[in-house]
């Protein structure tokens, strides 16, 4: 016998949680599917919005 509960998550989540917020993912280590959805789309945005952020600036560079 074993005193370790199997699979105890490492934080215990609260009753509600926005599931797919990064609340979620980052507060409460959550890893279902909503979730690491939810990640997935805020880095894309994130990669999406800082390499449109680039091309503005070079834009504006070469126009002066
Ligand atoms: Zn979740």
């Amino acid at each position: 016998m074993s005193l370790r509960k199997p699979s105890e998550p490492r934080k215990r989540l609260p009753s509600y949680i926005e599931h797919g917020s990064l609340t979620a993912y980052t507060s409460y280590e959550c890893r279902c599917d909503d979730c690491r959805e939810g990640i997935r789309l805020y880095n894309a945005r994130r990669r999406e919005a800082a390499r449109r952020l680039s091309q503005a600036k070079a834009r504006r560079r070469v126009v002066g």
